[in-house]
């Protein structure tokens, strides 16, 4: 592609961005759809947040991604906020509009997607989320938006797990969700078995071989585990639930899928599975 007046910009913020994988969905979609468009990754510095939307905008950027530790924070320096994403309180992609950039969150849709992909069902799921940060705050709005039966919320630190319990529970009108210690699941009931999403740090690159819980008996409860990360490919986490009997998938589907419904905000373009599916084979070649 040649880059010249006409092309459009769009960009990812965050601190760092260095090992993003997010140019080999976009460039490839914009060259894949025959856009003039290109995605460029920007490194913002602590306390140069607003600046940096207040330049976007100012440079007529098409859209913009937002990454850690932004998401949260980009907030009130938008225009508008788009409802899922106001209710998950997290923001990571911006669509331009005449006064100021809009607000969404396309993490949780395309977690949603992936799963669709990978055929994991959620709707009356027993559902258990590791990890009570961000992304835990995500899964669990989107596990009670789908009709998942129960959420339970596994964290090291007790009161963050309770307190997204709590703002589901709100949400919904319904006790679906409850917050526990890491080591509580050796209380409950033996018979159940539950999709399991791990969405802590614990395992990503270069700790390969960490994984949050090592017993055999957690793993022996999972019917499906969902790992968020996806550097490693294959996490300890997914070999853990594998050994059990168990189906285990990444985390990258998700990133492909949040960039591809971001893309198609951004573009007004739908984007047809057959090109999604060639955009994550252009993903894997990144590892
Ligand atoms: P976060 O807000 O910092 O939350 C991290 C969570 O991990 C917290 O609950 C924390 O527990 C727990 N944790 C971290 N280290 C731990 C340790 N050593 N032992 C026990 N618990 C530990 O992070 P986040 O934004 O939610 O992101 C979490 C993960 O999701 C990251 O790996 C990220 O790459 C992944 N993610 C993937 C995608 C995708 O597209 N695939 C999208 C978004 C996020 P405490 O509360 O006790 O501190």
């Amino acid at each position: 592609m040649t880059i010249d007046g006409y092309t459009r910009t769009c960009g990812l913020i965050g601190n760092p961005v260095e090992h993003t994988v997010s140019p080999a969905i976009h460039n490839f979609l914009a060259e894949k759809t025959g856009r003039d468009l290109a995605y460029v990754p920007f490194h913002v510095e602590t306390g140069r947040l607003e600046d940096a939307v207040k330049g976007a905008f100012a440079l007529n950027l098409l859209g913009v991604n937002v990454t850690v530790p932004y998401k949260s924070d980009v907030i009130p320096y938008l225009a508008e906020v788009d409802d899922l994403a106001a209710r998950i309180g997290a923001v990571n992609t911006l669509v331009r509009l005449p006064d100021g950039f809009k607000g969404y969150n396309t993490d949780m849709p395309g977690l949603y997607r992936a799963m669709q992909s990978d055929g994991v069902r959620v709707e009356g799921e027993k559902a258990l989320i590791l990890g009570a940060g961000g992304a835990a705050r995500a899964v669990a709005v989107m596990l009670a938006d789908k009709g998942a039966g129960e959420i339970r919320i596994l964290n090291r630190t007790l009161s963050k797990a309770e307190q997204i319990a709590e703002e589901v529970n709100a949400m919904t009108g319904k006790k679906l969700a409850a917050g526990f210690p890491l080591e509580a699941y050796r209380d409950f009931p033996k018979e159940d078995r539950y999709l399991c999403i791990q969405t802590t740090n614990v395992g990503m690159f270069p700790k390969v071989e960490d994984a949050l819980l090592e017993d055999p008996a957690f793993y022996a409860m999972l019917h499906t585990g969902y790992d968020l990360i996806f550097n490693p490919l294959d996490t300890r986490f997914m070999q853990l639930t594998r050994r059990a009997g168990g189906r285990a998938f990444n985390g990258l589907k998700m990133l492909l899928y949040q960039g591809v419904i971001a893309y198609e905000l951004w573009t007004g373009c739908e984007i047809p599975e057959t090109l999604a599916q060639e955009t994550y084979q252009n993903m894997r070649a990144c590892f």
